[in-house]
């Protein structure tokens, strides 16, 4: 028997209450994705054994130079999107702490939270984290962690601030910044938005992932224009000016169907041109914007709705509790490093 509710996007055609327009969502999904395979895979071929070797090919530390750039760049874009689709972000993979029976019995309490003890939540919440490592530590190396211990530990007393909620959609118990995905039918942490690209969420685990995807899609993007720039120009001839941008694909076009001036590899060239510029555009606003809310400590929901309950006033921390205790590796390293913090609330 399949299990259709554990299959991500794919379960979506199968799936009992799935509509026509969730179903037309996920193969919006799955063309996305397709697109994004084609375009890198496609592209690095290009920049890689075609253009670098007929610009550079008489100065081989150039060659050199220019393929390793290129290798770094695919490392990180293609390293990123096996992060974030690999990564759990669902309620099932939460923070050890949480996963504690008190705290989610305490949780489940329903409770009305006034206003300023939700401005509290942070610094109460960060506060008990570095306490109860204190803790652990005294737990490691003395006799402690007995009941009587943690009864009185500050984690027992101050966590009660954090509040979870259910989940209308599968009755789960979740931290408050968690949302349901329809697509991936599963609740997600601390959620940001579902990404078509991916055909995943991005989630408490896997944004830092997602942001430097982002970044070095952008970096590949604009790298790649410049070369194939210099390409058409040594091969084609062609020159860019002023309006170059504008003038390319409906010249080319017209040559290629009117004329038949352009061949067919000079129209997959302009083509591929135009689609970096566009993946390279849609790239950097979707880096700032997460940098932007990153900084903020907020969602994409949670800046759309104007909710600031979770942000620190110090932007590194709220950066920190997004790319983690290990960021320096990160940035430079698609490597699956831990993610601590109580990010998720
Ligand atoms: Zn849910
Ligand atoms: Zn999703």
């Amino acid at each position: 028997m399949v299990d259709y509710k554990k299959m991500g996007i794919f379960g979506v055609f199968g799936r009992n209450g799935s509509n026509w327009r969730l179903k037309a969502l996920a193969i919006w999904n799955l063309i996305a994705f397709s697109y994004f395979c084609t375009l890198t895979s496609l592209t690095t071929y290009l920049v890689l054994f075609e253009m670098i070797p007929f610009i550079f090919g008489e100065f081989a530390t150039s060659v050199m130079k220019h393929d390793i750039f290129t290798c770094f760049i695919l490392l990180q874009v293609v390293g990123n999107v096996v992060l974030v689709i690999t990564t759990d972000s669902s309620i099932h993979n939460l923070p050890p702490l949480w996963n504690k029976p008190e705290i989610r019995n305490i949780s489940s309490r329903k409770r009305k939270t006034t206003d300023e003890q939700k401005k509290n939540l942070v610094k109460i919440s960060n506060q008990s984290v570095t306490r109860r490592k204190d803790a652990d530590k005294n737990m490691n190396s003395s006799s402690a962690g007995t009941p009587e211990m943690d009864a009185k530990s500050p984690l027992h007393n101050e966590t009660e601030e954090i509040n979870t909620t259910v989940c209308d959609s599968c009755n789960a118990l979740a931290p408050k910044r968690s949302h349901h995905c329809l697509l991936c039918n599963e609740c997600i942490l601390k959620r940001d938005h579902h990404c078509f690209f991916m055909c995943t969420c991005i989630g408490f685990y896997n944004q830092k992932y997602f942001i430097l995807w982002c970044f070095y899609m952008f970096i590949g993007s604009f790298y790649s224009l410049v070369i194939i720039a210099m390409y058409l120009k040594k091969y084609f001839n062609i020159s860019f000016g002023m309006f170059t941008l504008l003038t390319l694909l409906p010249n080319t076009l017209y040559g290629w169907w009117f004329e038949s001036s352009v061949i067919p590899y000079q129209l997959l060239i302009v083509g591929v041109f135009y689609a970096c510029l566009t993946c390279g555009l849609a790239a950097a606003g979707f880096f700032y914007w997460q940098l932007y809310i990153v900084l903020q400590g907020q969602t994409t929901y949670e800046a759309w709705k104007g909710i600031l309950t979770y942000s620190d006033s110090e932007m590194l921390c709220n950066f920190k509790d997004v790319f983690g205790p290990f960021w320096y590796i990160s940035i430079f390293l698609p490597l699956p490093l831990p993610q601590k913090g109580l990010g998720v609330y």
